[in-house]
């Protein structure tokens, strides 16, 4: 009987950890001694850092779109159902369309997820770039725009930790680039007391808002939204009115179709912060934006994290023995300043980040990237 680790989530962590311990499992799968398997409600792979250049016109959505199928290493089997429930007493996770796959080892990779409808109104009346159709219906609106009050409006916790801080400077530069900008009264806003939880990136953002003539609204957690006057009320009694309204609404993880006991508030995983292994439980691991953990949901840490899970399980998968790998904390992430400028943050638990001078060779180092992502995917780099 082959071992068998089991992949919930055909994401950038699920491909990630599925490929890599493939990588090093190779032989043992081909001599039918371990099994790995993905399972996936999408059998498309869709590059989410590429939504914030649609949204501008700058990347075309077909581009970021791959079947599963042809990222995975073609030791690795992929079912293509969604995962309903997790039964860690007898091993076995159940899918949606009835089957019941066995693990030894499971990962739970199912990512995080945008719930606007926890805001009365959000949902009718805001643009997101947080989907591709979002970011597809967002490119339009801003084609559209002739003037008037945007407002970006952040909820935490949300992936990407920079994305509404790219957003809104892209906003900025392309609004000029278009003659626009005089037209454009622009609000971000922010539920805590700074311009981001991170100090570094809220000291950047908040010199660059000021330089900008960006408006910042801080303690600002979204409360409901008047579709009719178009004005976002905030929990703490303030308001801001819009003729383009951009969110980034609440996040929430999978619940596993609401019938799994793993998950805690949020439907986040409570995640060991070293070995990543789901509390109480030994041979269940979590990785990616679906952990609790105190750090940023980000591809970079899904990366990360997916490296440490894969060696462990590597090791335990060849003789029982877990090599001892841990996860420090460490995320890296671009941060587009512009068209054509960029910076970038990179820490981990024990050193907080610097934000460099933008520049354009790392808005370079970021547009390659965009590139070999995939490349990246496929733990073939
Ligand atoms: C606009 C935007 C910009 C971003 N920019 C960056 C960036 O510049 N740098 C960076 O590092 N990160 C960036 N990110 C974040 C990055 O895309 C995510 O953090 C990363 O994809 C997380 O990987 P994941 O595998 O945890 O989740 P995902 O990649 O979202 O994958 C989760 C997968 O699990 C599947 N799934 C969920 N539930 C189930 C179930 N019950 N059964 C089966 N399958 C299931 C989902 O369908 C999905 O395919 C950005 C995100 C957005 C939206």
């Amino acid at each position: 009987m082959p071992k068998r680790l089991l992949v919930i989530g055909s994401g950038t962590a699920g491909l990630m950890v599925a490929n890599l311990a493939a990588r090093g499992l190779d032989a043992k799968v081909r001599r039918h001694e371990v099994e790995i398997t993905v399972l996936g409600e999408r059998d498309d792979y869709v590059y989410q850092p590429g939504f914030l250049y649609v949204a501008f016109d700058l990347m075309d959505p077909r581009n970021l779109v791959r079947p599963v199928r042809d990222l995975l290493h073609p030791v690795v089997r992929f079912v293509h159902d969604r995962a309903q429930r997790v039964d860690a007493d007898s091993r076995t996770v159940l899918t949606q369309g009835g089957v019941s796959l066995p693990y030894d080892y499971l990962v739970i990779a199912t990512g995080s997820r945008i719930s606007p409808e926890e805001v009365p109104g959000l949902a009718d009346d805001a643009h997101w770039f947080y989907t591709l159709e979002g970011a597809v219906k967002l490119r339009e609106a801003l084609q559209n725009l002739r003037g008037g009050r945007v407002a970006i409006s952040v909820g935490i916790p949300h992936k990407c930790p920079v994305a509404p801080v790219e957003f809104t400077l892209m906003l900025d530069a392309w609004a000029r680039t278009r003659g626009l900008r005089d037209q454009l009264e622009i609000t971000y806003t922010y539920p805590v007391a700074r311009a981001h939880t991170i100090p570094a990136v809220a000291e950047f953002a908040e010199a660059e808002f000021e330089r900008r003539d960006i408006k910042l609204e801080t303690f600002f957690n979204m409360e409901s939204v008047d579709t009719q006057g178009h004005v976002l009320h905030s929990q703490e009694g303030t308001d801001v009115a819009y003729d383009l309204l951009v969110t980034v609404p609440p996040h929430r993880g999978d619940a596993l179709g609401g019938d799994s006991s793993l998950a805690g508030g949020g439907n986040w995983y409570p995640t060991d912060r070293q070995f990543l292994q789901v509390q109480g439980h030994d041979n269940i691991f979590a990785v990616g934006d679906t952990t609790d953990l105190p750090v940023s949901k980000a591809g970079s840490v899904a990366h990360f994290e997916s490296e440490v899970v894969s060696d462990n399980l590597v090791g335990l998968l060849s003789d029982g023995h877990r090599p001892g790998h841990t996860y420090a904390g460490r995320a890296f992430c671009f941060i587009e300043t512009g068209l054509e400028e960029a910076t970038y943050i990179s820490f981990d638990f024990q050193h907080p980040p610097v934000v460099p001078t933008p520049s354009r060779s790392i808005h370079f180092f970021k547009q390659t990237y965009n590139q070999i992502h995939w490349a990246n995917l496929k733990a073939v780099i």
